[in-house]
Formats: structure tokens, C-alpha cells, sequence
């Protein structure tokens, strides 16, 4: 049986990891705490070189829930069309801005239970939100932090978004929640990738037993 990392070893991971990326940042181009939200929310399965590509024009366009919330998801559909699950993420954005607009003065809000009450948006978006657009400490867990959870035995293999979500942020200080999230999703893209990870270079290899294996394999 594969030993789990103790808080101690988890935190001491995240921290090797930030070393690596200090320079981590948000990647996708948002400025209000509104873009943000809707750039978040048209990542969802997408990259966000490709959200980027369109938020532009769209912002340009309509800069704040008011001008969305009178249009029609049929009138949103055009900007954002490149964007995988396009059509769902137009009615969410209309329904989104028009919550903001009835029931929080067209602000977004900033704790985790209004934030995952609005339309599109669940707790890995609420996290992004509140870290990215208020400094709020939250650690969103995506794909690539979910994968290096598990590989690295911070989190089993059956664990959820949740639970993974639990033992990271118990284990590091909440001043490292913002950071060591940025930084972890670069070192998934760059280093603990999800095919031909880089192992042999990484610094974790000494207590990283899937990449011992995964080099044993390349050998
Ligand atoms: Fe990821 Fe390999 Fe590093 Fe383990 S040794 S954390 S699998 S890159």
C-alpha cells in the first residue's frame, strides 16, 4: 500500500512547488471582479489561451452585469462561439448577470456561500473568484492540482475535489492558499504533466513514488 504524505511532507511538497513558480499568476486577462467571474466561468473546460481570445470584444462590449443582463443567451452566443459548451456558458452569463443585478446592486459577492448561489458557478469557481478578484484565501482545485494530489499521495486515489481541496489547505498556511494554487497548476503544465511528466528533474522525485516508477518504466 502506497504511504499517504503526513501534513508536515505535504506542505513542505506546495512549498518546493512555489519555489519553482514564484512568479505563478492568474492566467486568464480579467480585470473586475465581474470579468473575472465570467472569464472563470467560460474556462470550464476550455483553456484560457482560448478565453482570452474572445473576452477582449466581449468586455469591450458589455463591461458589466447591466449590459448583460438585458440581452438574450442568443445575443451572447456570437462573442463566445469558440469557446467549448458555448451555448450553456451564454445562458449562464445572462442568468449570472442578472442575479448580480436583482439581488447584489450588480456587485459580485465575497464569501463562498453567495458565491456558489449565483447561476454557472460552483466552488472551484467560487475559489478562483474570491483568491483572484478580492485576495480572499480559497485553494480551487483543478485538474492539474488533482492529479499531482494523487500522484504525489496527498490526497487517494478515490478522493474528491473536496477532500484534496481539505488536505492541502490544512496543511499550509491560508497566506499560501492563492499562491500555491497558481503555482500548482504550472507545475502541472510544466512539469508534473499529465502525459511524459518530467520526473527525472523534478524536485519532488525523492518522495514522489509514481514518478520513481515512472522512471524505472523509462528505463
Ligand atoms: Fe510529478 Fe514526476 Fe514530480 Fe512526481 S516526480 S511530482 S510524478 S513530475
Amino acid at each position: 500500500m502506497m504511504v499517504m504524505l503526513n501534513q508536515s511532507q505535504t506542505k513542505w511538497a506546495v512549498e518546493e512547488i512555489m519555489q519553482l513558480f514564484s512568479n505563478a499568476r492568474p492566467s486568464l486577462d480579467a480585470r473586475t471582479p465581474f470579468q473575472i467571474a465570467v472569464s472563470v466561468l467560460l474556462s470550464a473546460q476550455a483553456t484560457d489561451v482560448s478565453v482570452n481570445k474572445v473576452t477582449p470584444t466581449l468586455f469591450q462590449t458589455f463591461p458589466d452585469p447591466a449590459a448583460f443582463a438585458t440581452l438574450t443567451p442568443e445575443e451572447v452566443e456570437p462573442y463566445i462561439k469558440s469557446i467549448g459548451l458555448y451555448h450553456n456558458k451564454a445562458k449562464h452569463i445572462v442568468a449570472l448577470s442578472q442575479k448580480l443585478v436583482a439581488d447584489f446592486n450588480g456587485e459580485i459577492p465575497k464569501t463562498m456561500a453567495e458565491l456558489t448561489s449565483l447561476p454557472g458557478i460552483g466552488r472551484k469557481s467560487a475559489s478562483v473568484i474570491l483568491g483572484d478578484a478580492f485576495g480572499v484565501p480559497a485553494f480551487a482545485v483543478d485538474t492539474h492540482i488533482t492529479r499531482i494530489a494523487k500522484r504525489l499521495k496527498i490526497a487517494k486515489e478515490k478522493d474528491s475535489v473536496l477532500q484534496i481541496e481539505k488536505n492541502i489547505t490544512r496543511a499550509l498556511p491560508q497566506s499560501e492558499w492563492i499562491d500555491g494554487h497558481h503555482a500548482m497548476i504550472y507545475f502541472g503544465r510544466e512539469v508534473c504533466s499529465a502525459r511524459s511528466p518530467k520526473c527525472v528533474t523534478c524536485p519532488l522525485l525523492k518522495i514522489c513514488a509514481f514518478g520513481q516508477q515512472y522512471v524505472q518504466s523509462q528505463n
